[in-house]
């Protein structure tokens, strides 16, 4: 069930559960009070009526035999006797005038039989008038004229003077039965109820339907921005309407979201610098200092991945390895720091003529290295002869008057060798004896 069904239905019950017990209350309360109020003000009448009968003729006995109870109450309100009964059970007289509504309407019942039952089987709300020994003399009800009425009717029974001597008794019987008018106020009481509880449930539904929509449309709001958020859009912001809890809720989530989003990006951008900062130490763990050439580790690595494509491929490749002539000596006569120089213009003659897929290293001291895939012996030795050519004719004399820097270098490019580090332990071979056999000079095979 939805938030907003649960919501609908529980004002409607709230509203009807509040509907139907303050109108039942009030029902039940106006209908006691009505009975309240009728009981006593016919008792009040009944029994002045009946004071005023015994006082005029002194007892029952005499005021019996000259006219009824009935005739002498309607002859002391100087009207005609009532009709005869016409709905089978009201002995009431005929409505009272607007002025006394309490009072007329409350006529006394009249002598005789017990009247036929009221609606709802109830016996009609009556009096019984008793001797001073509680023998029955009208309006018996649930007693035979001439029966002694027993304790549990004496009870409320009110004595009737006439001076100082009791003439009678009057006791209360049957239940209340309301009158027309008052049944029709009872009526419209109901009427009103049930109007009430429609009204209520039409107002709960309404309500319901109004404040479930305003909610619902809240919460959509902060739905859709979790799955965008769940999407990755970290950043969302909902409308904050009025100051309830779902406002406090939406304000919240707009911080949390921006701080998350902040948080992300801070995250993001220190990854990046984790990133650069592993690739410059990557970078720097592959390269030389000196030169900016790639270093030995590195060389070793690619160069074995080079043998093996070159030997799977069937592809030429030739490994250089070159060696300053002297540099012990460059080093003692013009300085270290010439030394220095010579090994970076070396490095850089070297880097700058080399394509893409060549590899250059430093390999230690004064000593570089080269492999060219896709090389064949001849073009590599020319190369190599030329890469030398050009390290003898840079303009030292630059850097220092004096100052002749010259390589020497092997060449080998046999697959035959079986690794990449045999074919540069051949070329080193051969380095050896381009030294031996005078320097400045590549031998290759
Ligand atoms: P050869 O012609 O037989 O190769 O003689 P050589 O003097 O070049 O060879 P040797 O191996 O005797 O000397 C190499 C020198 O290189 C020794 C070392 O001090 C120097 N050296 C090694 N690394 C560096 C460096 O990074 N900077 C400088 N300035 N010198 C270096
Ligand atoms: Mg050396
Ligand atoms: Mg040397």
């Amino acid at each position: 069930m939805s938030l907003r069904t649960k919501f609908m239905l529980a004002l409607l019950l709230t509203g009807l559960a509040a509907v139907a017990m303050v109108g039942s209350l009030a029902y039940v309360g106006m209908t006691k009070k009505v009975d309240v109020i009728r009981r006593q003000s016919a008792a009040d009448h009944f029994y002045d009526g009946m004071s005023a009968y015994l006082q005029k003729y002194g007892s029952w006995q005499a005021a019996i035999a000259v006219e009824s109870f009935d005739d002498f109450m309607h002859s002391s309100r100087g009207r005609p006797p009532p009709p005869p009964e016409q709905d089978g059970g009201d002995d009431r007289p005929p409505p009272p005038p607007d002025d006394e509504p309490q009072r007329a309407g409350e006529g006394p019942p009249r002598q005789g039989d017990r009247p036929p039952p009221r609606r709802g089987g109830e016996p009609p709300y009556h009096f019984i008038v008793a001797d001073q020994d509680f023998r029955v003399l009208m309006g018996g009800g649930a007693y035979r004229h001439g029966e002694v009425l027993p304790a549990s009717a004496r009870k409320d029974a009110r004595a009737v003077k006439v001076g100082e001597r009791v003439e009678a008794y009057i006791s209360p019987e049957g239940v209340f039965t309301p009158s027309k008018q008052e049944q029709q106020y009872i009526d419209a009481m109901r009427e009103a109820l049930v109007a009430g509880v429609t009204g209520a449930a039409a107002l709960a539904l309404v309500l319901g339907v109004l404040l479930s929509r305003g909610l619902s449309r809240k919460l959509s709001h902060l739905t859709g921005a979790v799955r965008a958020m769940h999407g990755g859009s970290l950043l969302q912001r909902v409308p904050v309407e009025g100051k309830d809890e779902v406002a406090a809720l939406a304000s919240a989530f707009n911080d949390m979201s921006e701080q998350l989003a902040r948080s992300h990006e801070e995250l993001k951008e220190s990854h990046q610098t984790i990133l650069a900062q592993a690739e410059q130490m990557r970078e720097l763990s592959v390269r030389d200092a000196l030169t900016r050439l790639h270093n030995r580790r590195h060389f070793d690595e690619q160069a074995t991945t080079l043998f093996s494509h070159a030997v799977r491929h069937k592809r030429p490749l030739s490994v250089v390895i070159g060696d300053i002539d002297f540099f012990k000596r460059i080093n003692d006569q013009f300085s270290h720091a010439t030394g220095d120089a010579v090994l970076r213009q070396v490095g850089e003659i070297l880097r700058s003529h080399m394509r893409l897929s060549d590899l250059v290293a430093r390999y230690g001291g004064e000593e570089f290295v080269i492999a060219f895939p896709e090389t064949e012996l001849p073009q590599a030795a020319a190369l190599c002869d030329k890469l030398r050519n050009m390290i003898e004719g840079f303009p030292w004399h630059e850097v220092h008057p004096d100052l002749k820097v010259t390589m020497s270098m092997g060449v080998y490019a046999d697959l035959a060798a079986g690794t990449a580090e045999a074919m540069l332990q051949k070329a080193d071979e051969l380095l050896y004896r381009a030294k031996q056999t005078g320097r400045n000079r590549v031998c290759f095979a």
